[in-house]
């Protein structure tokens, strides 16, 4: 079995190039490692995807995308890619439990999550440290909290943890957040949230559960110890690139492509928030994932004639 397209990943660009690829006629395989949607899956709703201006929640509009693949007979498989091989007629994509030949690849893969890499942060997960508030957020009803980061993921999430905490303490290393205006907005709305800047955290203490957080100033150095019951952590994302060869990526291990998704390596495309780009919004990654679907397209039918 040759694919013309094998998709690795299934998170919004890799499900739109999976979508356009298989509706496009073309033998398509999406090999997602988890579950299908993302970071889509973490997301309570989406309320700046043109056209739903009622917004919608990130698992619907996840399953939405996986049944219109399929219902282009697309094919779907979990399993987790290990790498992939291009010096051969058809490029191999080696999973963890098969081999799949293909004759164009499209990387879909995202971004994980950044730790903190601080004592405790490891130890208290599922204890008090998360990092998925839609997940987690019903069990800290009424409690105190710390979310970390000053981005638009840091402040959304705390927006939306203000709907069950009691009180909720943005610890953020700079003076001013980097989150967009509108959300910012959003968090000035909220009485029981508050900004710490030019904070970050030194150490997560207790005993079974997160009790205390230990929050050095940056500016002064001084230590303070605050009492929270959950610590949630949007501090970044790393490009998921480590089963890909370094000849592909920029310094921070994102793809470099062109706008038609091509990587430098001939039949090897790229979407999402794994390319090396400014904007990644789920408008992006989706438009991404199209352009890519393309891309492969015109590669599949130039190797034809
Ligand atoms: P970002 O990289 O945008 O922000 C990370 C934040 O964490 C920054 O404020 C950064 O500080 C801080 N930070 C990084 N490392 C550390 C550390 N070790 N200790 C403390 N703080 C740290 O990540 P996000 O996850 O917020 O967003 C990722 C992408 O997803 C962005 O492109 C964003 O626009 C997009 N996104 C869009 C949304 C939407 O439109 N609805 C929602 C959520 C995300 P500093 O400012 O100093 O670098």
């Amino acid at each position: 079995m040759i694919y013309d397209v094998i998709v690795i990943g299934g998170g919004p660009s890799g499900l739109s190039a999976t979508i356009y690829s298989s509706r496009a006629k073309l033998k398509t395989l999406l090999i997602e490692k988890n579950a299908c949607g993302g970071q889509l899956l973490m997301i309570d709703s989406i309320d700046n995807y043109p056209g739903f201006n009622e917004g919608i929640g990130g698992f619907d509009f996840a399953v939405k995308l996986e049944r219109q693949a399929r219902d282009f007979n697309a094919e779907l498989i979990y399993d987790e890619v290990v790498s992939i091989e291009y010096n051969c007629f058809f490029k191999r994509v080696i999973t963890k439990n098969s081999l799949y030949e293909t004759k164009t690849i499209i990387i879909a893969t995202g971004t994980f999550i950044r730790k903190m890499n601080v004592p405790g942060e490891s130890e208290f997960i599922g204890k008090g440290v998360s990092f998925c508030a839609i997940c987690d957020a019903p069990f800290y009803r009424d409690k105190n909290v710390l979310v970390i980061g000053g981005g638009d993921s840091a402040i959304q999430e705390a927006v939306y943890l203000s709907r069950f905490a009691k009180r909720i303490t943005v610890i953020h290393r700079r003076n001013n957040l980097k989150a967009m205006k509108i959300f910012q907005e959003r968090i000035a709305l909220c009485q029981n949230i508050s900004v710490l800047y030019n904070s970050v955290v030194k150490e997560i203490l207790g005993k079974d559960f997160v009790e205390k957080v230990v929050v050095t100033n940056i500016k002064t150095h001084e230590d303070k110890c605050l009492s929270a019951d959950g610590v949630f952590v949007f501090i970044g994302l790393i490009p998921n690139t480590l089963f890909l060869p370094s000849a592909i990526l920029d310094e921070a291990n994102y793809i470099i492509t062109d706008e038609n998704m091509n990587t430098s390596i001939f039949g090897i495309f790229a979407c999402g928030d794994i390319r090396k780009k400014r904007l990644r919004q789920i408008v992006t990654a989706i438009s991404d994932g199209a352009q890519a679907a393309i891309s492969a397209q015109n590669y599949v039918e130039a190797q034809k004639s």
